[in-house]
């Protein structure tokens, strides 16, 4: 069976599980190119290998019903954390393979070939985890990141607002500080994996003066879900990538205790929003995942459909179409490729995150909507694969900073280079 072969495979090349292992942390530390090379080193093509392998042998055959059903892919979760395709950014010391965030990107795109629904469900936890890993205390990052290489267990970044997205320093929940603990009252809004997550990074105001810089008025916190007072929302019917669990969740007299503040309080909008440059690159990898099925969908429809007596592949518009979104998907790669290697050379990626994101989220959508014109009329039925691929695009668009939100910051660090 598949399944055996790919772990007999990965304990080969040490690819398996979750679990620490000199071997797999030493190889791991060695899978970040350096200098200007195209060349992917022999892990990487192994790891890729691996998730390309469970991807189309596992996702791809579920992932219609699962759009249909809306249920929560956990099964498909769980193997995928067996075989070490998820969390793999955890750090070896809350053991965990400590990859970097280029060789989860490679991952991250095969997965998303396979179902974005899936992807963005298993992508929220390292979303959800990226603050912890960015500023967590000892304690905590062993805490909380260690529980989840011992079981497949989710979790989730609670940020945004029924009043306040793009606008992040417009958020109202708040934090009282009473004793030893905060005391948490407001409701976040489309919370990736909210109803299945163990624990949340959570986001509120501690400091009520309406002056206050954003930068000193916000704490981040680590939030147990079961703890009282957190009541989880329904979930949310969404245009595509129905699979993955939105909800909203609303935090009533919720006490967080002070060990679970993230380095002090005011500290939380910097986190918050740091941990973007490092989640950005693997979001535009999924979107790239995606566009990459759609043109392969494309592709090999056109090479089997007929009209006027010939292959559609071979009237020249069609085939001009499949040479653009070509062309798109190869930049897209290119792009989320440079902003995981900025990063994981220890530099500011701010600016190609950004880069990477809105491109990669406009292609998908661009390439999507031109498989569905390949297709025809098939095309806008859910019998075949490309409607799907078209409904799940278009959050690439909106979450993690919209398509608006990108080509601000892309604008603001270009102007402040340009200056300097
Ligand atoms: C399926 C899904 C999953 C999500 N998962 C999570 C999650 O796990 N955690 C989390 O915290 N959030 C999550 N989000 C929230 C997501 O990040 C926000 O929806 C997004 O940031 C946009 O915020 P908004 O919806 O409030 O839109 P708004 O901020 O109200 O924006 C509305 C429109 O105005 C534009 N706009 C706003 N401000 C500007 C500006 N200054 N200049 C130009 N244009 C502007 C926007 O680009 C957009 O087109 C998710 C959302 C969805 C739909």
């Amino acid at each position: 069976m598949f399944f055996n072969k790919v772990i007999k495979a990965s304990v080969q090349t040490g690819l398996r599980f979750q679990g620490t292992s000199t071997q797999v942390a030493a190889r791991a530390a060695k899978a970040s190119p350096g200098g200007f090379s195209f060349e992917f080193t022999e892990q990487q093509k192994e790891f890729q290998q691996l998730a390309r392998k469970f991807a189309r042998e596992e996702i791809v055959p579920a992932a219609p019903l699962y759009d249909r059903s809306g249920e929560f892919p956990f099964p498909i979760i769980k193997k995928a954390w067996e075989l070490g395709l998820m969390n793999g950014h955890i750090p070896e010391d809350c053991g965990g393979m400590g990859l970097g965030i280029f060789d989860s990107c490679l991952i991250t795109e095969e997965l998303a070939y396979g179902c974005t629904g899936v992807q963005t469900a298993i992508e929220a936890n390292s979303l959800g985890q990226m603050p912890v890993i960015i500023a967590g205390n000892d304690a905590q990052r062993k805490k909380y990141l260690g529980r989840m290489t011992e079981e497949p267990l989710m979790c989730a970044y609670c940020v945004t607002e029924p009043g306040a997205g793009s606008d992040v320093a417009g958020i109202k929940t708040r934090a009282v500080k009473m004793g030893d603990e905060y005391v948490v009252n407001g409701q976040k809004m489309w919370i990736t994996n909210g109803g299945k997550a163990n624990w949340y990074f959570l986001l509120a105001r501690s400091d009520p003066d309406p002056k206050c810089p954003a930068s000193k008025a916000f704490t981040g916190f680590i939030l147990e879900a079961d703890t009282p007072g957190v009541q989880i929302g329904r979930k949310e019917m969404n245009m595509g990538q129905r699979c993955s669990d939105t909800r909203g969740i609303t935090f009533e007299d919720v006490r967080i205790p002070k060990e679970n503040v993230l380095v002090g309080e005011g500290a939380g909008f910097k986190i918050a929003m740091g941990a973007f440059d490092k989640t950005r690159p693997p979001v535009a990898a999924g979107a790239t995942g995606l566009a990459q099925r759609a043109l392969d969908e494309a592709t090999k429809y056109a090479l089997e459909r007929k009209t006027f007596g010939k292959f559609i592949a071979e009237h020249q518009a069609v085939a001009f179409l499949l040479a653009e979104m070509a062309m798109k998907v190869e930049l897209a790669r290119m792009g989320y490729q440079r902003s995981a290697w900025e990063v994981d050379q220890g530099r500011r990626n701010t600016y190609y995150a950004s880069i990477a994101k809105a491109f990669a989220g406009d292609i998908a959508n661009q390439v999507a909507s031109d498989a569905v014109q390949v297709f025809g009329g098939n095309g806008f039925n859910s019998e075949y694969p490309v409607e799907k691929l078209m409904r799940d695009a278009k959050i690439y668009q909106i979450y993690e900073g919209t398509a608006q939100i990108q080509r601000l910051i892309i604008s603001r660090e270009l102007l402040t280079r340009f200056k300097n």
